[in-house]
Formats: C-alpha cells, sequence, structure tokens
C-alpha cells in the first residue's frame, strides 16, 4: 500500500492496454483522451488501476452491441477528472441508489462488490465518484482525485 505520486494518464493507458483485447472480442472500440499535460494524484497504484479496471469492464459488459467506450481525462482546477462514457443501456433511477451497495448485482455471475471497492478506493484517496446515466442512452462514470503536484 505504497503511496506515490503517479500521473493518471499512464494509469489509464495501462489499463487501456490491458482490458483492450477483451473489449475488441466484445466488438468494443476504446477511445482515450489524455490531453497533453500531466495529471499528478498521489495515491496506490493498484488500488487506482483497479477502480478504472472495475469501471470499464462494467462498461465491456454492459455493451452487448458492441460499440464505443470513450475516456476522457482532464484536470479541472484542483481535480483529476476521468469521465468514462459508455453506450450501454443506462441506468434505471431506482437501480442508480443501489449500485455500489455489497452483493448488489444485475449480472448472473456477479459479484456485485466492483463498485462497492471502487467508492471505497476513491473515497480513501479524498477523491468522489458521480454516475451519470440515461436509460437507452449509456453510462458516465465521473472520477475525480485530488491533483496533487510532486
Ligand atoms: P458486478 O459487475 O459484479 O455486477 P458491480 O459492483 O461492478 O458488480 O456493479 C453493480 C451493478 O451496477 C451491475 O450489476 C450493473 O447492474 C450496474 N452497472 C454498473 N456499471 C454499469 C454500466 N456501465 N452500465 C449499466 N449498468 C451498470
Ligand atoms: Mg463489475
Amino acid at each position: 500500500y505504497e503511496l506515490t505520486y503517479q500521473d493518471m494518464r499512464v494509469m489509464m493507458r495501462d489499463t487501456v492496454t490491458l482490458l483492450e483485447t477483451q473489449a475488441i472480442l466484445h466488438n468494443i472500440a476504446i477511445e482515450a483522451e489524455y490531453g497533453t499535460d500531466p495529471l499528478w494524484i498521489y495515491g496506490v497504484e493498484n488500488q487506482v488501476k483497479q477502480v478504472f479496471i472495475n469501471v470499464i469492464k462494467n462498461a465491456i459488459e454492459a455493451m452487448i452491441d458492441g460499440g464505443a467506450i470513450r475516456i476522457k481525462l482532464n484536470r479541472e482546477s484542483d481535480g483529476v477528472y476521468v469521465r468514462i462514457h459508455d453506450e450501454g443501456p443506462g441506468i434505471g433511477e431506482d437501480q442508480l441508489a443501489k449500485i455500489g451497495q455489497p452483493f448488489y448485482t444485475t449480472k448472473e455471475k456477479g459479484t456485485g462488490l466492483g463498485l462497492m471497492v471502487s467508492y471505497k478506493i476513491v473515497d480513501n484517496h479524498q477523491g468522489k465518484i458521480v454516475v451519470k446515466s440515461e436509460l437507452g442512452k449509456g453510462t458516465i462514470f465521473e472520477i475525480m482525485l485530488p491533483f496533487r503536484y510532486p
């Protein structure tokens, strides 16, 4: 659990590389915009990567007809923002209140733990996750971590 300064762009690039094959197998393209400036955070590398993995995997699993996952990274004042946009079915309002609760899953073989763990990790890093979703259109997971210059 070593805390280090990390460039979120590097962590996201590693994660996209890790999941690209799985996405292609599902007819999904991952399109990421990293920007030009380093996006420094201070955190536990493997934990932050785990959050990216959990959210992108959910996006892949939601997009049964394929499509594009769009990822955008940028800095806004004191926060580094990662927005992960999918073209899945979206999440209804009552369902939205339940995601992240332990063992809440709508999948036959789901654990319902991925988002709970992700919320916990982001919270431990003084960040936040906001979910915006529209039924029939898709979902955006917005992950914010504080910008910390090394
Ligand atoms: P699991 O993936 O094992 O089901 P998660 O905690 O990762 O557990 O997700 C919980 C639930 O939240 C999922 O079962 C699904 O219903 C919903 N969910 C998460 N991400 C998405 C998404 N991108 N689009 C639609 N539903 C989602
Ligand atoms: Mg999951």
